[in-house]
Order: structure tokens, then C-alpha cells, then sequence
């Protein structure tokens, strides 16, 4: 068979592989699956682009290939769960790297390139360096080696305007001339600012869609300069990342109510002003009362959020599921799409802890049926069971999908203290008439039920 064919072949291949591994990665179950399949896709199109352009010698091949292997194995093995979003943001950066790279490339290496090309590569070039500058802020503001407030200043707007133009005006110029070097520089070193200056006006907490959105970001870059060296299946990888970057990006936006461009362009924190007035009183119990409630129960309906990440209380949720379950209670975990930092936040901790996938429900599920429970147990989650996305029409949230928690027979709510969530707004669950706060860290809460129950 001809190679060309041949190669052909294998990308169309690869890139039905990307296409199912995506699919299985839309479920916590089959996740693992999907991840290896799109991986193992990525290394084929790697072997047969290599082979098909006769780059490298094997020696080389197999050399690079260990040692990203050997890097990869230990960041993943070595990343602590919350730092997730972080290690996401340096592999956007370095996929835009690489499309920075591959465009500049393409420039030194082609002497009559078409104008069709010459935009391609201009695209990535651009594209791949905002990627780049700005994962780096949202790296660096996640792990918070800088600030993770919103740096705004006076005349930003301007600025950025005045920057997009001499943006463009560099990349005409550098079209139009494409030999003279000092458009190039000037474009790629404009475009490595300009990631900066997006970036750094957006609040740290907001930094998991902002990651979300590179992603995307990484996609379009890859993609185009899929387009700069003809490559098909860089072009098709490209755009699955592209687009499913922005799917991500959407959703999550949905889930807290906020458009795209309140995220981007207005610090959260900065805009949310409460003037709400909440009625009842806080009723503080203890772990040990609550247990009694718990022996009783027939159903419990857990609903995490960011404070369980905060504890690492996940497994000490585990062995009280165990001894609910024993104790012959139903127990269900209720997933807010996004309940603590990241997207799957939560399904990331539970697999963790080894909580069976069949316990764990979607919001909407879970609503249909909460008032048959009764317990529901909030570990550390604030806003995504926040009543008055419901009940309060002048709320911040109001609109936000939330879990019903308050509708649960008895609601236990287990968090250190009386403080507000990532929206900064009260909560009037914990004023309900069917609410009790369990003060405290929630993994020690929760030992603390474990060893009543154990006794
Ligand atoms: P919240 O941020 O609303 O609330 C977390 C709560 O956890 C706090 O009120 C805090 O109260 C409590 N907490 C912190 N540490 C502990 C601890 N050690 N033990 C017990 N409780 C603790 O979390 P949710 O998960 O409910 O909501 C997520 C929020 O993040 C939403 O507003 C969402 O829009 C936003 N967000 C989510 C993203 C995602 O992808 N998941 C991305 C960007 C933003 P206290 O200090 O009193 O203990």
C-alpha cells in the first residue's frame, strides 16, 4: 500500500479515536478509558507524522518519547488533587507553546509561503502566545505565587484597545512582508502582553473557567497551525479542543449564572453586593446529637462542596457511608456541576475515596426526589445549595441552579464557622427551621460520627 494511504489511514483513525475517547470522558465510569484511548490516539498520529515527514531518526524518537513519558508520569503521580486546575493551566500554556513554536518554524523554514498560510501561521503564532502568557498568570494566580486579586487600572480598556490594534497592524505588516523579521518579534512579543493583560484582570476564584477558556484557546491555536503545515489531523485535534473548551466553558457559566463577559471583564467579588434580609435563627448542634438523627435515618443525600476539598474529608465521608449503610440507611452523593473549584471537582475526590459511581447523582436527579430524604448532610458547600437562587429575586444568584438541600426532612450543615462561600453572599439554609450547623473542621465532624457510630 502506498504510505501516503497508509498515513492517511491512521489519521482518520486517530482522529475517530480522539472522537470516542471524548464521548467516554463525559462520564466519571468510562473517564479512564476515554483518556487512554484519545492518548494512545495522540501517540499513532505522532509515530506517523514523524514517519510520514522523515523528521527525525527512531533514536531521537524513542529518546524524547521516555523522557516526556518519565516527566508526565511523576507530575501526575506527584500533583495534589486541589492543584488539579493548576497543572491544567501549565499543559494549555505548553500546548500554546508548541503552536507558537510550529508557526515560527514554518516562517524560518518556508521561503515562498501563500498568503493562506501566511495567515494560518500569523493565527497560531498569535493565538498560541496569548495561550501561552496568559496560562502562566492563571497558573501562577491558582498556585498564588502572584496575587489572585483582579489587577484593574486606570484607562485598562484603552490600553488593550490600543494594544489589539498594533496587534493587528503587526500582523498586516508581517503578512505583507513576510521577510522582514521585526514584524514577527513584534507580533509574537505584542501577543505574549496581551495574554497578561487579559488575564490578570480576573480574580483568582474565577481562574477555573478562565483555564477552561485557554483550553479552548490551545485548540484554535493548534488548529491553525494545523492549517500552516497542512496537517489534517492537527487541524481535526485542534478543533475538538477548541470547541470542547467552549462547551466547558458554557456550562460552567450556566452553572453559576454569569455570562462569559461578567467573568472576563468584572471581578465577582467586586459586583456582588448583599442587601438581602434572611430570617430565622442559626441552631448550632453537635456531632453527637446529630449521630442520633443520623442512626434514625432511613435515607441520607450528601452534598459536598469545596470546603470537603478544603478538609480532605472525603474519606472520612466514606467510612460513615459504610456505617449508614450498614446501619441500613440509603446514602446519595448530589453533584453540583460546580461545587468546589474545578469542573468534576467533586467526583474527583469521591473516586478517591472509593464511592461507587452508582451513588452519585446529578443536581437535577437528586431535586426531583430530595424531599423523600431524610438527612440531607452538607459538607463544606455554601452557594450550590443556596435557597435564595430560588426565593430571592434581588440575590446575586438568583437564577443559579442550585441543590434543594433546604428541602431534605433535616438538613445538617457541616462547616467551621458562619462564613460566605466564593459568591460572598449569606445563605438563609442556614436559618431554615429544618437546619442544624454542625460547626467545625468537616473532617473531624465527620470522625467524630464515625467513632459514635463505631462505639
Ligand atoms: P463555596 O465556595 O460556596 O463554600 C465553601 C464553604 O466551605 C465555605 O462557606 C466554608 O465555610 C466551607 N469550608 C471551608 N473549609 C472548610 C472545612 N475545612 N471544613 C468545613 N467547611 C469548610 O463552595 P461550593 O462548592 O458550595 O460552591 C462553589 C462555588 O465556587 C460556586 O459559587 C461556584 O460558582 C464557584 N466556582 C466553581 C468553579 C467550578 O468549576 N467548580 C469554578 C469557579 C468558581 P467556613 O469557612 O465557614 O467553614
Amino acid at each position: 500500500m502506498d504510505i501516503t494511504i497508509l498515513i492517511n489511514l491512521s489519521y482518520v483513525f486517530a482522529a475517530t479515536l480522539f472522537i470516542f475517547g471524548l464521548k467516554l470522558l463525559g462520564h466519571p465510569e468510562s473517564a479512564r478509558k476515554g483518556n487512554f484511548l484519545s492518548a494512545s490516539a495522540m501517540l499513532l498520529a505522532i509515530v506517523m507524522t514523524l514517519l510520514d515527514q522523515s523528521i527525525v531518526s527512531f533514536q531521537w524518537i524513542a529518546i524524547a518519547m521516555f523522557a516526556g513519558a518519565i516527566v508526565g508520569f511523576f507530575a501526575a503521580r506527584l500533583v495534589a488533587m486541589t492543584a488539579m486546575p493548576e497543572m491544567v493551566s501549565l499543559l494549555n500554556g505548553i500546548g500554546g507553546l508548541a503552536s507558537l513554536f510550529v508557526a515560527w518554524a514554518t516562517i524560518e523554514g518556508g521561503s515562498s509561503l501563500t498568503l493562506f498560510v501566511l495567515v494560518a501561521t500569523v493565527l497560531a503564532l498569535l493565538i498560541g502566545g496569548i495561550t501561552f502568557s496568559g496560562s502562566l498568570i492563571a497558573w501562577a494566580k491558582l498556585s498564588e505565587r502572584i496575587s489572585g486579586r483582579a489587577v484593574t487600572f486606570v484607562g485598562q480598556a484603552i490600553f488593550n484597545g490600543a494594544l489589539v490594534l498594533a496587534i493587528l497592524v503587526t500582523a498586516y505588516m508581517f503578512v505583507t512582508q513576510p521577510t522582514d523579521p521585526l514584524y514577527l518579534y513584534l507580533a509574537m512579543g505584542l501577543a505574549l502582553v496581551m495574554g497578561i493583560m487579559l488575564v490578570m484582570p480576573i480574580g483568582g476564584a474565577d481562574m477555573p473557567v478562565v483555564i477552561s477558556l485557554l483550553n479552548s484557546y490551545s485548540g484554535l491555536a493548534a488548529c491553525a497551525a494545523g492549517f500552516a503545515i497542512n496537517n489534517n489531523l492537527l487541524i481535526v485535534a485542534g478543533s475538538l479542543v477548541g470547541a470542547s473548551g467552549i462547551i466547558l466553558t458554557k456550562i460552567m457559566c450556566k452553572a453559576m449564572n454569569r455570562s462569559l463577559s461578567n467573568v472576563l471583564f468584572s471581578g465577582f467579588q467586586a459586583v456582588v453586593k448583599s442587601d438581602m434580609t434572611i430570617e430565622g435563627e442559626v441552631k448550632p448542634l453537635s456531632a453527637e446529637d446529630a449521630y442520633y438523627v443520623l442512626e434514625a435515618a432511613q435515607s441520607v443525600v450528601v452534598i459536598p462542596g469545596y470546603g470537603m476539598a478544603v478538609a480532605q474529608a472525603q474519606h472520612a465521608m466514606k467510612e460513615l457511608q459504610e456505617l449508614l449503610e450498614e446501619n441500613g440507611a440509603e446514602v446519595a452523593y448530589a453533584i453540583h456541576p460546580v461545587a468546589g473549584r474545578m469542573p468534576g471537582h467533586m467526583n474527583v475526590l469521591l473516586a478517591e475515596a472509593d464511592v461507587s459511581y452508582e451513588q452519585l447523582f446529578e443536581m437535577d436527579d437528586i431535586n426531583k426526589r430530595i424531599e423523600n430524604f431524610d438527612v440531607a448532610m452538607v459538607i463544606g458547600a455554601n452557594d450550590v445549595v443556596n435557597p435564595a437562587a430560588r426565593e430571592m429575586k434581588g440575590s446575586p444568584i438568583y437564577g443559579m441552579p442550585v441543590i434543594n438541600a433546604d428541602l431534605a426532612k433535616n438538613v445538617f450543615v457541616l462547616k467551621r464557622g458562619m462564613a460566605s462561600g466564593f459568591a460572598g453572599i449569606d445563605n438563609p439554609l442556614f436559618f431554615k427551621e429544618n437546619s442544624r450547623m454542625i460547626f467545625g473542621d468537616a473532617k473531624e465532624t465527620l470522625n467524630h460520627m464515625v467513632r459514635q457510630f463505631a462505639d
